[in-house]
């Protein structure tokens, strides 16, 4: 018999259109195996309930002949979404209580065509964060661990839980979002295909805001077409988001042809940075054959503002992010801190400072600072240049190739515990995604191998502005190639 927790989201989709079994059934299959697995902390909260019926109401469409491709699939949400009525904090005590009175447009989408959700997962706060080791309610685990080792390592961040939940086969997908690689590291980190679409793809309408010009939502999933699937639900034009675009959403699916002949793949010279693992080196050269194996170009290109690019977002996230969280003052919802005869501003005071985790307010001050009079020209603003040049480098780039092949990061997981003292380690991780983040552009991370310590490790493919199909396809002939079938033991038993 099917197991019905081990399934891609396509096979699904057929399984439930065909009548092999019903969403109720893989629904239930799901909300078991996530309490079978709680020690990997992936899920804050788990929606039972609102599953099944959520559940019976797809059997009736399956029914009735309206089904969607995301019909039935029970797929679980970060924590930053706002879904009605449900546990919605982005992982932060500040938010402590708040439950939405609306639903985000993202998972409007996803519910309008039938998907069932089987709860909100675990992130870093505010997805700041490269490890989920950021999160108010503790870690996620990372349900992969290096051979022979007994330790847990992270899952990548900030979407964590989301990945870990896929990687664990405690949810077919998963929604993450990502606003410097954290679809795309995490991805790369549990062995699974991240997706960040291009900025104004998908509504940010009811996303918890960390960095507005940067964070966009995508899936999390097991394969490329699942990716596909997933997103075309995902995406669309929203008016209630000003910085969503009015481009129709493709069918994402059907683009999948496999056939890149002609195609000319960029190949940054900037990124290969000092000290890059060689086993990443040779992951990365591998895919270039692979590449070219399928019948595309292989272009070099130049990013010179490449190195630029992290201390460039590491002024402009964090700019947003303290005018986006000035909004959390204990008075118009979630944790307050009261006390006899406390003013305003001391309420204001203790309620911050025990509403947020250390990582967040460290981003604070550094926003606050970077926005200050005195500091603001010598700072934002040359950052607000810098990420000009960037955008700029991307542009001249795709007038020689169509694509551009690197690696999603420079190392493979990392054990808990391991960089959580030292941010400067931890803001590395994203090196290869930040870039095209500043841009605005789509990036997408396929399993690609293991480390040598037996750990996935993911190439990330870039594309251009609304070149979602386009990168899709490409990353479908990457997945191929790579063969990537290895998951982690203990969760998928006989079938690792
Ligand atoms: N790791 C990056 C950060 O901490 C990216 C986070 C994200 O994409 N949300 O800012």
């Amino acid at each position: 018999m099917t197991d019905l927790t081990k399934m891609t989201l396509s096979a699904a989709r057929d399984g439930l259109q065909g009548g092999d079994f019903t969403s109720a059934e893989i629904t239930e299959a799901h909300l078991s195996a996530i309490a079978d697995a709680s020690d990997l902390n992936a899920f804050i909260e788990v929606t039972s309930d609102q599953a099944m019926d959520m559940a019976a109401k797809a059997d009736a469409m399956i029914k009735d002949g309206s089904a969607k491709a995301m019909t039935g699939i029970p797929i679980a949400i970060k924590d930053l979404y706002c879904t009605k009525g449900v546990h919605s904090q982005s992982a932060s005590h500040i938010l402590d209580g708040f439950k939405p009175e609306y639903e985000s447009t993202v998972t409007s989408n996803l519910w309008a065509d039938g998907a069932v959700m089987l709860g909100k997962t675990n992130q870093d706060e505010f997805a700041m964060g490269s490890s989920n080791e950021n999160s108010y309610y503790g870690p996620v685990k990372n349900p992969w661990r290096a051979d022979g080792e007994t330790k847990d390592y992270v899952p990548g961040g900030s979407s964590g839980g989301s990945a870990a939940a896929v990687a664990a086969n405690i949810s077919i997908a998963a929604t993450g979002t990502d606003t410097g690689g954290s679809i795309r590291q995490p991805a790369s980190f549990a062995g699974l295909v991240g997706l960040k679409p291009t900025y104004g793809r998908c509504s940010r309408w009811g996303m918890i805001a960390f960095a507005s010009s940067l964070d966009q939502a995508g899936p999390l999933t097991r394969s490329v077409r699942d990716a596909a699937i997933m997103m075309e639900s995902m995406a669309g034009y929203d008016p209630k988001d000003s910085t969503s675009t009015n481009v129709p959403v493709p069918n994402y699916e059907a683009a999948l042809s496999g056939d890149i002949r002609g195609l000319k793949v960029g190949i940054p010279k900037e990124y290969r940075v000092d000290g890059m693992p060689g086993e990443i080196e040779k992951l990365w050269s591998q895919g270039i054959d692979w590449l070219k194996s399928a019948g595309a170009q292989i272009v070099d290109i130049s990013l010179p503002h490449t190195k630029y690019a992290l201390p460039t977002y590491y002024i402009v996230a964090p700019a947003e992010c303290s005018s986006n969280l000035a909004r959390y003052d204990g008075v118009k919802y979630g944790l307050r801190v009261t006390g006899d005869n406390l003013s305003l501003d001391d309420m204001y005071k203790k309620t911050r400072a025990a509403g947020f985790g250390d990582e967040v307010k460290r981003r604070i001050l550094i926003g606050t600072y970077v926005l200050s009079a005195g500091y603001y020209d010598a700072y934002y603003l040359k950052a607000q240049r810098v990420r000009t040049l960037i955008a700029g480098d991307f542009k001249a780039a795709y007038e020689k190739c169509d694509v551009i092949l690197t690696p999603t990061a420079p190392s493979a997981a990392f054990a808990l515990g391991d960089k959580v003292s030292d941010p400067l380690a931890m803001y590395l991780n994203d090196v290869f995604t930040v870039p095209a983040s500043l841009a605005g552009l789509p990036g997408i991370s396929i399993p690609a191998g293991l480390s040598a310590e037996g750990l996935p490790l993911g190439l990330q493919l870039l594309g251009q502005a609304f070149g979602e199909s386009e990168l899709l396809n490409v990353a479908s002939v990457l997945e191929s190639a790579a063969g990537f079938t290895q998951k982690p033991a203990k969760w998928w038993g006989e079938n690792s």
